[in-house]
């Protein structure tokens, strides 16, 4: 059974046609998301790329609106349609912008709610979105294996390209060489048995994410009275997975580390980013330490 979405503009020039379900429809609210569109609140979903196309007449304007995201709209009258993340198979669009906004109801999840106006967190609109059925893409969590290799050092290239933007020296990207080395040292974390290595992958079975924890003595002086979850490594394929990816990978490894005497988890996380820290805090963790770092 295929279905077709299909979209438009306010002016009705630019249009768009998928021949694929929707995924991990969701609500957002961040400040990007209110600013581009004018609303306190963006509904979402995702396409297929793949399944995905404009139509010949549109008049698609792009505006680069972080490093990695590009947002879609309507040149001739301005309405915001979607986002486009580097590198993605997928396209965002928003709900909205569908001939029938009805046919997709946003699951649970709602991205940055803490950022709505606060004369818009509504127990109407938590009421709306509690109720909806769970979304449809399907993010799993597994060990990783030999084959996400690859995917793992690219996610994390991906990551290392745009912290160094914040800091050039400290989160330098080596070049080619540093992607060699990583693939020798993720394939030797692989065999350790204190070492954790998680992968996700959405309902395509692509990767979209990863997190590697290693389980460390602290010195006896320290002893939190069992072992430490030192996690360094983690990161998703997009900023708008964080809430929903990030916490199935801090549930999960928490469980497999804890089985192993751990105590308590340590996450590194760039001071800058953001949608990583919002996950940590929701998860109930604490910035206990930071670095002040200054290039000579
Ligand atoms: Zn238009
Ligand atoms: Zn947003």
């Amino acid at each position: 059974m295929s279905s077709i979405y299909k979209g438009k503009c306010l002016c009705g020039t630019t249009t768009y046609v998928s021949t694929g379900a929707p995924i991990n429809p969701h609500l957002c609210s961040c400040t990007m998301c209110q600013r581009s569109s004018g609303a306190p609140t963006v509904a979402w979903l995702a396409f297929n790329l793949k399944d995905f196309s404009w139509g010949s007449d549109s008049e698609l304007g792009l505006y680069r609106s972080s490093e990695t995201t590009q947002r879609c709209f309507c040149k001739r009258c301005g309405s915001f349609m979607g986002a486009l993340n580097d590198g993605c198979t997928s396209i965002s669009i928003t709900i909205a912008s569908l001939e029938n906004p009805n046919l997709v109801i946003p699951g649970p999840h709602h991205s940055y709610e803490e950022s709505a106006p606060s004369w818009w967190k509504t127990t109407l609109l938590r009421d709306i979105s509690h109720k909806a059925p769970s979304p449809t893409q399907k993010i799993s969590v597994r060990p990783s294996v030999h084959e996400d290799i690859q995917a793992m050092v690219r996610l994390s290239k991906e990551k290392r390209l745009s912290y160094e933007k914040v800091q050039p020296t400290f989160w330098r990207y080596a070049g080619p060489k540093a992607e060699v080395a990583q693939t020798t040292w993720f394939e030797t974390l692989l065999t350790r048995d204190d070492i954790i290595m998680l992968t996700a992958t959405d309902e395509n079975h692509t990767i979209v994410g990863f997190i590697i924890g290693q389980l460390t003595k602290a010195p006896d002086v320290y002893d939190p009275l069992g072992l430490t979850l030192l996690v360094d490594d983690f990161c998703v394929a997009h900023e708008h997975d964080w809430d929903s990816i990030g916490g199935k990978f801090l549930q999960t490894i928490k469980d497999l580390a804890r089985e192993k005497g751990a105590t308590q988890a340590v996450i590194v996380c760039g001071a800058h980013d953001i949608p990583k820290r919002n996950v940590l805090h929701s998860n109930g963790f604490n910035v206990t330490s930071e670095w002040f770092v200054k290039n000579f």
